[in-house]
């Protein structure tokens, strides 16, 4: 990164005013003291507008951190149809949604964005200093000259199991996701689930052996899973390695403060005690706008409300990118959010490099571009047209 950018940048060329001591008491501002991760830019999201925002900040000498509520990147293309088919991204005739992702991390690698996964961005609020104060769901904190969020339908979380008062287990008895499976050893386990996750999750713990039991229960016969996952557990079940139950989750029991069992009550209403000592549940994801709606931003539709020249917000310094945003016109496709995210890049640099003009450059033929995306030497290399 080239030094006289560097002295352009905000906070390197005005100071981080958040550190005065009066400033901090009057506003309550968090100084860079505080395990703060000071950055260019934050990005909401790790879909595929918001991997490709990286690219595009990066070309622009802007650093950016991503945030993104579940443990790995790709949002859509990742949880919704990793393996299909997408026809429409400009000259690629054909791609997977992991293809698309392990592409676009591949094409970001120069910039060396920090993920931060797992974790939902819960809280914003602009400082003294102009820049934004973002806290996660664990607790990390950053100061981002801007902000672009590229939150698409909002942060996918896991479909809930509704029985009434079940929840108070969370996360002690009753998961919706595996952090750890070890944890499981030597109990009684309770997958409820008919999709890739439960079945593969039932396939995992049966196979390394670790549950004393396991139990399958689904509403019906058919599986929404891969069908090779479905006849490896129908073969399991055959050879009495665990237990198939079909019918829902209707009432639990609680002894002693801890979840006893549950009832599984089957479609011609017959019921079956089925006692436990953890309860898995993966019902899919689905998508919150959650915490982005109580940010202070202009929403219509429970989209972003954005101008079409930068995709800013109605704070100035927030970007929206990708199928979080909406304007006239609007089309949420993966190539929209790509011209989104060039044009945003443009209009957040302004906030981090707030005296130096910013000019647009060709990466086939700029010299600085080539030092930034680390194939410096490339022009001199390629032959003359
Ligand atoms: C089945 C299907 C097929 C599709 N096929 C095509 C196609 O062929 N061509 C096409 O162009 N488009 C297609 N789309 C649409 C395309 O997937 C979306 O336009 C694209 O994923 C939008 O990308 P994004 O990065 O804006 O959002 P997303 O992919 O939704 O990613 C957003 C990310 O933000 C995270 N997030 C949200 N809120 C927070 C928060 N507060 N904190 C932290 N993280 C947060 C989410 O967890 C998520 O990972 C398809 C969609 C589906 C469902």
């Amino acid at each position: 990164m080239s030094h006289s950018f560097d002295a352009d940048r905000r906070g390197a060329a005005t100071g981080p005013s958040t550190t005065e001591p009066s400033a901090v008491a009057e506003t309550d501002a968090i100084t860079e003291a505080d395990d703060v991760i000071a950055t260019d830019a934050l990005i909401v999201g790790a879909g595929p507008v918001g991997l490709f925002q990286v690219f595009e900040l990066g070309l622009l000498e802007i650093k950016a951190h991503v945030v993104d509520s579940l443990p790995r990147v790709g949002g859509q293309c990742m949880e919704l149809y990793p393996d299909k088919p997408i026809y429409d991204i400009p000259a690629v005739p054909v791609v997977s949604g992991r293809e698309l992702t392990e592409a676009l991390l591949k094409q970001i690698a120069p910039f060396e964005p920090e993920f931060h996964l797992g974790q939902t961005v819960m809280a914003v609020q602009r400082q003294p200093d102009g820049r934004w104060q973002v806290e996660t769901s664990r607790g990390t904190r950053f100061l981002a000259c801007t902000l672009i969020i590229a939150a698409g339908v909002g942060a996918f979380e896991p479909r809930r199991l509704r029985v009434e008062g079940i929840e108070r287990f969370v996360d002690r008895q009753l998961f919706y996701r595996v952090r750890n499976p070890s944890d499981f050893t030597g109990r009684r386990i309770l997958i409820v689930g008919g999709g890739d996750s439960a079945l593969d999750w039932t396939l995992n713990l049966v196979r390394t052996g670790s549950p004393l039991a396991l139990t399958l229960v689904h509403r019906r016969a058919e599986f929404r899973a891969a069908p090779a996952s479905v006849a490896q557990v129908r073969e399991l079940v055959a050879q009495g390695r665990m237990r198939l139950v079909t019918g829902q989750v209707t009432a639990f029991e609680e002894d002693a403060g801890r979840l006893d069992a549950v009832t599984v009550t089957t479609a011609g209403g017959a019921t079956e005690r089925l006692a436990l000592d953890a309860l898995l549940v993966f019902f899919g994801l689905t998508p919150r706008l959650g915490p982005i709606a109580d940010w202070g931003l202009q929403l219509e539709r429970r989209a972003i409300a954005v101008d079409t020249e930068k995709f800013e917000t109605s704070q100035p310094g927030i970007f929206a990118v990708g199928d979080i945003n909406i304007y006239p016109g609007k089309k949420k496709l993966i190539l929209s959010g790509f011209h989104e995210a060039a044009l945003a890049a443009f209009g957040a640099a302004r906030y981090v490099f707030p005296n130096k003009p910013i000019h647009l450059q060709y990466t086939t033929t700029s010299t600085r571009l080539h030092k930034v995306l680390g194939v410096a030497g490339a022009s001199e290399a390629a032959p003359a047209a």
